[in-house]
């Protein structure tokens, strides 16, 4: 809920929402006859290509683009792909999707599939070869890394942003699936440290014994990784490192549980929750499969898109709005929110006026006014050496407060991109002499 406060107080306190949803059961969406499956890797016609369009796949198929591809995705049906194409992604990212098209027709040979073959046997790196696209996007690639010093996972059963109840859904309807996750967890990496994030309204926290609970009861953005490692574990991360850096892993409840049933009925599940608010403000948790698009979601619920809605994915001050209806649901998908054409608050052109608001809402006490001069000309290391860019947290409060209504977090999300590329082209530089 968004409380804008009135005299004396002058910043507006975004509180984060604590009702319930315990013992309620997300409304299941009915299986797709198509899925869209999105690679995170462009279509390169030098590469030797693994898959084409009219190839059978079989259900729990993994799917590499081409020989020596890193990303994969595992098909939920069994069908023909139908079609290959690009996607824009962020920032001008070209990623990759597939569409397979259910039928009944079995490729001829094996039935069994390398996944289900492998998830006899629990281990770090049968989580990493063929676990990281299920629900909650188990971070198993940080796990798995050979001499990986992560020291602490910290569990998230409190969402992240504002207008999510997925991670919640998990903690306080499945606590025993969620207790057994976590010990088969802790088998499986030896990680000395694991803590709970918690809303304060969960009352019933017997039985995670050994593990530090870290309670949520203040306002946005409380939640973020970045304030949880400074409040709870006082670990300030430097600029330009991550908690990952800092031996921090955080994975999801949602992510727990979807490995511990996967290494307990030897199958990948595909079925993701996901919090779905309307343009009325209603809000619904759902259960549908990874690969359905979201038009098919709003189809199920009876929202109606008119042209120029906005369809905000992953929260209304950390995500993205989408372009297309198409978009799928996504193993890291945990809300959806659709915005009517006429409550949008469109961006402007309008020069910074200098009311401080961003200055005053800052958690990070970056002087956002002065680094989005900079960044607004390309200057993106002054920006991190001068005005703190690499400090930002990512929270979005600074776009939301800004009276002259300039994407100052959309700029601050772009001059990171930048500097990360422009990092990446001096390590290849450096390789190749
Ligand atoms: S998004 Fe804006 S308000 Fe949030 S930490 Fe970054 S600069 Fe500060
Ligand atoms: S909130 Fe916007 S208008 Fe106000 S000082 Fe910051 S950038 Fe300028």
């Amino acid at each position: 809920m968004i409380k804008r406060s009135f005299l004396g107080v002058k910043k507006p306190v975004l509180k984060y929402d604590f009702v319930e949803s315990e013992g309620k059961e997300p409304e299941q969406l009915p299986r797709p006859s198509s899925v869209v499956l999105l690679l995170d890797e462009p279509l390169d016609s030098t590469r030797i290509n693994l898959v084409k369009t009219g190839d059978q796949v079989r259900e729990n198929e993994k799917i590499y683009l081409y020989k020596n591809s890193r990303e994969y995705v595992i098909s939920p049906i069994q069908g023909e792909i139908t079609s290959i194409e690009s996607y824009p992604g962020e920032f001008g990212d070209i990623g990759t999707y597939l569409v397979v098209e259910k039928s009944d027709h079995e490729r001829s040979g094996d039935t069994k599939t390398d996944v289900v073959e492998s998830l006899a046997g629990p281990s770090l790196d049968t989580a990493e070869k063929y676990l990281k696209t299920l629900p909650g996007a188990p971070p198993f690639d940080v796990l798995a890394e050979k001499g990986s010093d992560i020291h602490t996972i910290v569990i998230t059963g409190f969402d992240p942003d504002l207008m999510a109840t997925t991670r919640r859904y998990f903690l306080s309807n499945l606590k025993e699936e969620l207790k057994e996750g976590i010990r088969v967890l802790k088998d499986l990496t030896h990680v000395p440290k694991v803590a709970v994030t918690v809303p304060e309204t969960v009352e019933d926290r017997p039985g995670f014994e050994g593990m530090q609970l870290m309670i949520i009861s203040g306002a946005y953005p409380e939640a973020l990784p970045l304030m949880i490692m400074k409040n709870h574990l006082n670990i300030t991360v430097p600029p330009g490192k991550s908690c990952v850096d800092m031996g921090v892993c955080f994975i999801s409840a949602e992510a727990v549980i979807a490995m511990a049933r996967a290494f307990r009925d030897k199958t990948p599940s595909f079925e993701k929750v996901v919090t779905v608010t309307g343009k009325d403000g209603s809000r619904k948790t759902i259960k549908a499969m990874i690969g359905t698009r979201i038009s098919e979601v709003f189809k199920a619920l009876n929202i109606n898109i008119n042209e120029n809605d906005r369809v905000i994915i992953n929260g209304p001050m950390q995500g993205f709005a989408t372009f297309t209806l198409s978009h799928p649901v996504q193993p890291s998908m945990d809300s959806i929110i659709v915005q009517d054409v006429d409550d949008i608050q469109h961006i402007s052109d309008y020069p910074c006026i200098n009311c401080g608001n961003c200055i005053k809402i800052c958690p990070a006490n970056i002087p956002v006014n002065l680094l989005v001069r900079r960044l607004e000309a390309n200057m993106f290391e002054d920006a991190a050496e001068k005005f703190d860019l690499q400090s930002c947290i990512e929270c979005g409060l600074c776009s939301y407060v800004c009276t002259a209504r300039i994407p100052l977090f959309q700029y601050i999300r772009l001059g990171k991109h930048e500097l990360l590329q422009m990092k990446a082209e001096a390590e290849t530089e450096e390789r190749n002499g």
